[in-house]
């Protein structure tokens, strides 16, 4: 008899690039697997680290069982007794020493709704010590490109990279790290002669690739990057154009950019001038071009001022907001930008939202819970608001201060959630603080490092995770683009997804019913469309919100359509249809937002996925003083989302109550008037409330900038690190009522 053969499609797990997996399943068993012959995203190719995906599904180390360490013996034990004896250890931890005590380690390897979910859990739990993988990777992209244009991620997208007159790479190897990458690069070169300039100290097999190899010393990539605008500059060769319609304060680097003579610059970078002189000739000739970088240029101490610099490039250049150029950043784990965005961090909530108590009651909303109820499992405002300690920190919590354990900052137990601690400095420092922990809990799919590297002999708990090939949910590539995996087989041994083990927690800790009140919940498994759904109610700020799990579904479905002609008839790879649905994407009635491939476009409107949010890029200066960064330009998206956007963009502010009256009927009145609003929020900066400087300036850790309009609608940044109440009392002055 023949077996019964399904084709399911999945995502690759082993990189950003979300290249798409066939699967072939005979009657449940994962049998063989194929590229997305036609996916825009791997072009008809797996790299290696691709080809092997099913093989590492299947791996004979696979953890079978959950298992406990005793005496030095792992002990198999039954999942029951596992998060009873984990669970009654943390509820006394809890009690005796805050819920500050434990710290929820997640992973980019988690699906979105996983890492939703592991963020909502930590919440639930009462602490902000959650983070993962990010912190440590492109988290100095995200500060440099929020604060320089808005979004802290990927400008355009890998398969844009076709319509690139150049290409810049720093910082990057993607012939090893995102191979299938390397693909869109070099078609770019190909079909477009677009010369590709890398730069690196090391001839990396990608080096090998370029047409012009430019080798400068570590570390020194701000003063690379100033070398090159030196001669831009000099030569009147910047896009003045562009700069006097979008961008502020390019004279403060054109001041700076003054003292990296070719002479300073080789003397730093170790490159002579005459080759800096030819790459930036070669970059204005071929635009618009692209500037891509991995984490050669952000895993720095100045991280944050070579991504600023890398982007000032760009707006020099004139190449964003445009088919073809951007700031392309590469990110590592398959799910790390979606990990990010879904707040899996010790500073954010989903959707980038802060510790406020706006942003708390914005997300008690969404979650239909009591303020009240999340306050108290917190136990204080002040902890609630206040960041928790990153992942490079955590050793810190638990080797400091060990004797008062009132401390929130003393970490007692640790659960390593999809996260080994390899790819992390102090190693022996580490493996102390694991000695010195009361519990330690790892969950993974496999026996990572995280379960072997401390010589602990007891109470530590290895439980089996599933792998994303064993369940389903969506996943953020690097370029914001949002997929859906199907589930291909059934989770191997005792292992679970992780979603259900985050409810068997909930049940053993008593919140499950407030935690899953809107979640419908399968035997233990909670449904991973509600999921979606869910976060899709509440991530108004980056616009996650249209991509519903029917979308994302359809989505893959129907993805497979690429064919050359098509895509030649229509101009380029840059139609929606090809990318998954990139964020922003607004929900809508009629959830037809198709996504916003290139951010910052100006040539469509936002409904067809044109340019949102910011209008002006960089900085506006006076003496020293920043006045200004960025602008919200954010008129067109109420045509799409008004009222939700603007509830949105209040709850983004921190806005945290009912407006007034008085309040809703000025908001309504702007809002009504669609083309004033629009004219209001670019023209109607009158004051804004600095703090340093930021990168490429200094090694600024916070600022905040605060705009005040001439209808009631105020608007600020965030700041990143610190306290931005504090900041704006200092330093801001307003008449206007300012909403936090
Ligand atoms: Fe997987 Fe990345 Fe290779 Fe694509 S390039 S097959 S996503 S590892």
């Amino acid at each position: 008899t023949s077996a019964k053969v399904e084709i399911k499609k999945s995502v690759c797990t082993h990189c950003s690039v979300g290249c798409t997996v066939l699967a072939e399943v005979q009657d449940g068993v994962w049998t063989g697997q194929e590229p997305g012959f036609d996916s825009p995203f791997n072009l008809g190719s797996h790299c290696a680290k691709g080809a092997s995906v099913r093989e590492h599904a299947h791996g004979e180390r696979r953890l079978k069982y959950p298992t406990k360490l005793v005496n030095g013996k792992w002990e198999r034990i039954s999942w029951d007794q596992a998060i009873d004896e984990i669970g009654d250890q943390m509820m006394k931890i809890r009690e005796e020493s805050g819920p500050d005590s434990v710290y929820w380690l997640g992973s980019a390897k988690h699906s979105n709704e996983q890492a939703y979910l592991v963020r909502k859990f930590a919440a639930f739990w009462g602490t902000n010590n959650v983070d993962h993988q990010a912190r440590i990777c492109h988290s100095t992209t995200v500060a440099g490109v929020a604060n320089t244009w808005g979004y802290g991620a990927m400008t355009n997208s890998y398969n844009d990279i076709h319509n690139s007159r150049a290409i810049f790479l720093i910082g990057g190897n993607p012939a090893e790290a995102h191979p299938v990458s390397l693909l869109h690069l070099l078609k770019a070169k190909e079909e477009n002669n677009a010369p590709l300039i890398v730069c690196d100290p090391r001839f990396t097999r990608t080096a090998a690739h370029a047409s012009e190899y430019v080798r400068l010393r570590p570390g020194t990539d701000v003063a690379l990057v100033w070398g090159i605008l030196w001669h831009i500059f000099e030569n009147s060769w910047e896009d003045r154009e562009f700069i006097r319609q979008r961008v502020w304060g390019m004279d403060q680097i054109r001041a700076e950019v003054a003292k990296w003579t070719p002479e300073e610059t080789e003397r730093v970078t170790g490159v002579p001038g005459s080759q800096l002189r030819r790459v930036a000739r070669t970059l204005v000739n071929n635009r618009p071009g692209t500037v891509i970088w991995c984490m050669g240029g952000t895993q720095h101490s100045n991280g944050n001022n070579n991504t600023r610099a890398y982007c000032v490039l760009q707006l020099a250049l004139g190449n964003m907001g445009k088919a073809g150029g951007g700031t392309n950043i590469f990110r590592g784990h398959d799910n790390v930008q979606g990990a990010t965005d879904l707040g899996v961090l010790a500073d954010t909530l989903p959707g980038y939202y802060g510790l406020s108590e706006g942003s708390w009651k914005h997300w008690s909303r969404v979650w239909d819970v009591d303020y009240d109820f999340l306050l108290s499992r917190f136990g204080s405002k002040e902890l609630m608001e206040r960041s928790g300690i990153p992942v490079s920190r955590w050793i810190d919590g638990v080797l400091e201060d060990k004797e008062n354990i009132q401390q929130p900052d003393n970490v007692r137990a640790m659960v390593l959630w999809g996260h080994a601690p390899n790819s992390q400095t102090r190693l022996p420092d580490m493996k102390v603080a694991m000695e010195k922990l009361d519990l330690m809990v790892v969950i993974d799919p496999y026996p990572t490092m995280s379960a072997v590297l401390s010589d602990r002999t007891d109470n530590v708990y290895l439980l089996p995770a599933a792998t994303q090939f064993e369940t389903s949910g969506s996943v953020t590539a690097s370029n914001r683009s949002l997929q859906w995996r199907e589930a291909i087989f059934d989770p191997l041994f005792e292992s679970l997804p992780d979603h259900t083990i985050a409810h068997k927690f909930a049940v053993k800790f008593g919140f499950a019913d407030e935690m899953f009140k809107n979640i419908e919940v399968n035997g233990e498994e909670p449904l991973i469309e509600d999921l979606t759904r869910e976060f899709n109610r509440g991530m108004w700020t980056i616009g996650y919100t249209g991509q519903s799990p029917e979308r994302l579904k359809l989505h893959m479905a129907n993805q497979h359509t690429f064919d050359r002609t098509t895509l030649e008839a229509r101009g380029g790879p840059c139609d929606g249809d090809y990318y998954g649905l990139p964020w922003p994407c607004w929900g809508t009635a009629e959830m037809k937002h198709p996504g916003t491939p290139i951010l910052y476009d100006p040539s469509k409107p936002v409904a067809e996925g044109g340019l949102t949010f910011r209008a002006r890029f960089g900085t506006e200066r006076d003496g020293d003083n920043l006045l200004a960064e960025g602008s919200w330009s954010a008129g067109s998206e109420i045509e799409d989302g008004y009222p939700e956007f603007t509830m949105a963009m209040l709850q983004k502010l921190g806005w945290d109550g009912d407006l007034t009256d008085e309040e809703r009927a000025a908001i309504d009145a702007v809002a009504g008037e669609k083309t004033n609003w629009k004219t209001d929020l670019s023209g109607g900066i009158q004051r804004v409330a600095i703090k340093h400087g930021c990168a490429p300036f200094g090694n600024a850790k916070a600022r905040v900038v605060v705009w005040t309009f001439p209808d009631p609608v105020p608007l600020h940044r965030e700041p990143l690190y610190t306290n931005r109440r504090d900041l704006l009392d200092k330093y801001a002055t307003y008449d206007d009522k300012v909403f936090w």
